[in-house]
């Protein structure tokens, strides 16, 4: 046992030493472990504290125009300035505004007490604002010729250049008015000094600017109504055409216009009703009592009427198509009747013969002297209206108004004699007109120095009145 026991003992020390070792070693590591893993703490949390610090002082600097005007700690903060400053300026203005300044924001760090007062930013900031102000430009064709602050304004505009040709088109119905050139509102960046009065724009769109056209005149027109037409005046339309004589134009001349031409163009369709004249037809009557060139109304003719409903396209009050989408009758045109002689005239000259000229009539008034002087001819009355025939054939001299002898018709029948038709209502003759023995030259009338109707009829031989009685019936050449 006593062997087994001290055995055990010996044995027992060399493991208890053994043991011992074992510990220590154990501990040594722990603790370096320890040692390490604590530096190794202390370490970490240094950087992440450097990390919390440089992320609580993140700022940004601003630059406008490229100089520095402070630092925030973000950029909300700035935007809250530049909100600020934009919302004064609107309502400073009265309009949408466009900040122009160039603005940079750069990341930095700063702590709290080095970043900038937001008056202070503000201040700095409003010191070297730029600014345009927001506005709508009226485009026409590409080309913008107007400014104006607001949207509701350019679009007013339109609406007051249209406005007129509502008015203009007030009587017809299914009106269309649209604008003649392709606008635009859009919107765009202007100083706003340069933005135009709305009244001024205005006027200046609607007088534009002129262009030349021609205008072939048509039946029925007169230098009124073809100014009227295009919008000018009767002065503006003789001015444009210095070589015509403007009371005196004719179906197929072509006159020269310069008519105004707005910026912006109306054109207008509308369908309109409204009563049109009709001409009548001429019939003819042979008759045995007139020569063959010669004619008279047996019975007047008279217009009908009908009712049109058109399509009239119009630009700028100027009329460029009507298209007749209906037409009834209201009245029938009444044809006018001529009476036409079937017996061919005798030779246009003198025969040295003289017939009365108004066989129908009774002499009113003889040749000679008189109460009121002398009476160079014969009165022969008749109703007015009456065909008052040459005394012979010849050559019109004179034909129109002569002071008191009223219309007058003078024919030249060669060898020094001529014959006066005077008082008469309607010349059928001009001057230079060779006419034949018996034609009718005229009717009688009242005109001139006259107190009835009747024919003042002379003869004259080398420009001296005869007694017409001793010549009516005669041989005189
Ligand atoms: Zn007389």
């Amino acid at each position: 046992m006593k062997n087994i026991s001290s055995n055990f003992f010996e044995n027992n020390n060399i493991f208890k030493n053994h043991l011992l070792r074992r510990v220590s070693v154990l501990l040594v590591i722990t603790m370096l472990v320890l040692t390490i893993s604590h530096v190794y703490n202390i370490k970490n949390l240094e950087a992440q504290a450097q990390a919390l610090h440089e992320k609580e002082t993140r700022s940004k600097e601003i630059y406008v125009d490229g100089e520095f005007i402070g630092e925030l700690r973000n950029e909300e903060n700035f935007d809250e300035v530049v909100f600020e400053i934009k919302e004064n300026l609107q309502f400073k203005e009265g309009m949408d505004v466009k900040i122009l300044n160039d603005i940079d924001i750069v990341d930095s760090h700063a702590e709290d007490g080095e970043l900038t007062g937001k008056i202070s930013i503000l201040n700095k900031f409003r010191g070297k604002l730029k600014y345009d102000v927001v506005a709508y430009g009226i485009e026409v064709d590409g080309e913008i010729i107007g400014e104006l602050p607001s949207k509701e304004m350019a679009e007013q505009l339109i609406e007051d250049i249209k406005a007129p040709y509502y008015e203009m088109t007030k009587n017809s119905d299914d009106v269309e008015i649209e604008l003649a050139q392709e606008v635009n509102i859009k919107e765009i960046q202007a100083h706003k000094d340069d933005l135009n009065n709305y009244n001024e724009l205005l006027y200046y769109i609607q007088k534009g600017t002129t262009v030349e056209k021609t205008h072939v005149v048509e039946n029925g027109e007169n230098s009124w109504t073809i100014a009227s037409k295009y919008g000018i005046s009767v002065s503006e339309l003789i001015s444009a055409n210095p070589d015509v004589n403007i009371n005196l134009i004719h179906p197929g001349d072509e006159l020269s216009l310069i008519v105004p031409k707005p910026y912006i163009g109306i054109r207008t369709k509308e369908v309109a009703v409204y009563e049109q004249k009709v001409s009548y037809e001429t019939e003819y009557e042979k008759v045995s009592w007139l020569y063959n060139d010669e004619y008279q109304t047996k019975r007047n003719g008279e217009y009908g009427v009908v009712e049109v409903k058109a399509e009239i396209i119009k630009e700028n009050g100027v009329e460029i198509s009507r298209n007749v989408i209906e037409e009834s009758t209201i009245e029938e045109p009444v044809a006018e009747v001529l009476y036409n002689g079937v017996k061919e005239p005798p030779p246009k000259k003198g025969t040295g013969y003289f017939n009365n000229p108004l066989p129908t009539g009774y002499i009113s008034s003889r040749y000679g002297p008189r109460w009121s002087g002398f009476h160079h001819g014969i009165d022969i009355a008749s109703s007015t209206g009456t065909p008052i025939k040459a005394a012979d054939g010849g050559v019109v001299i004179y034909a129109g108004w002569y002071g008191d002898y009223g219309y007058l018709v003078e024919i030249d029948h060669g060898g020094g004699f001529t014959t006066r038709y005077a008082h008469c209502n309607q010349l059928y003759v001009s001057v230079g007109e060779k006419v034949y023995q018996g034609k009718t030259i005229a009717t009688v009338g009242n005109t001139g120095y006259s107190t009835g109707p009747h024919v003042h009829f002379e003869v004259r031989k080398y420009g001296t009145t005869m007694n017409p009685s001793a010549y009516i019936g005669t041989q005189y050449n």
